[in-house]
């Protein structure tokens, strides 16, 4: 899973990074209201955490901007504290969830992991697929309840596969979901990554679909 977080509050905004960085997802960054309106309009984001006061273009024209070119990444937004009216302005322009600052930051990371689990269309923290559990709250993994030990990659390839499981997803979408900008996409490490995971999972459950890409499901659910 991929994430944007825009805050001109560099201290802020390293935090921000470092704890989702910890929580094992993939985070670019950005500083001013350009840069960030910029990365969110060009790359493919599993959510946006973003603040509303930045220079250059502030969160609330970001977002509508986003909106309107029908981005429809969850967003959460960072407001003053007391400033209600941010609030109402940022879910008005399309935010999925607010934080007012000052927070602890670990309530932006289960307020994110709520938002991704929503738009995936999952109601529980604890994603399961068969014999696979996957809590996202602890990024444990077990299969047939043995402990699976992933490195931070595969544990953010399982976590995609398993939050959009049944679905085809190709290796480019894989690449872009997995790894940040800055990250040399022009290598086939998805196979060699995928080929670990399935090794590890030591279950048949992640499918190549010919010419297009991988699925994740549960062995039941084959023809
Ligand atoms: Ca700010």
């Amino acid at each position: 899973m991929r994430i944007l977080v825009v805050e001109d509050d560099k201290d802020l905004n390293r935090q921000l990074v470092e704890m989702l960085s910890e929580a094992g997802y993939v985070v670019d960054t950005a500083y001013d209201g350009e840069e960030g309106h910029f990365l969110g309009s060009t790359e493919p984001y599993d959510a946006v955490v973003l603040d509303v006061g930045l220079p250059q273009m502030d969160g609330i024209t970001i977002l509508e901007e986003w909106r309107r070119e029908g981005r429809i990444m969850p967003v959460l937004m960072l407001t003053a504290r007391d400033r209600w009216s941010d609030k109402v302005a940022g879910i008005d322009a399309g935010a999925d969830d607010y934080v007012a600052k000052p927070f602890h930051v670990e309530e932006v990371l289960a307020r994110i992991r709520a938002l991704i689990r929503r738009s995936s269309g999952l109601a529980s923290s604890q994603i399961n697929c068969g014999p696979l559990e996957f809590d996202t709250r602890t990024s444990k993994a077990t299969v047939d309840g043995r402990t699976l030990k992933l490195t931070s990659l595969e544990l953010r390839l399982l976590s995609y596969l398993l939050h959009n499981q049944g679905k085809i997803i190709s290796r480019t979408e894989l690449t872009e979901h997995l790894y940040d900008q800055d990250f040399d996409r022009d290598s086939n490490t998805i196979e060699v990554f995928v080929g670990r995971l399935r090794k590890k999972l030591g279950v048949d459950m992640i499918e190549t679909v010919r010419g297009m890409g991988y699925r994740l499901q549960a062995a039941d659910d084959e023809d």
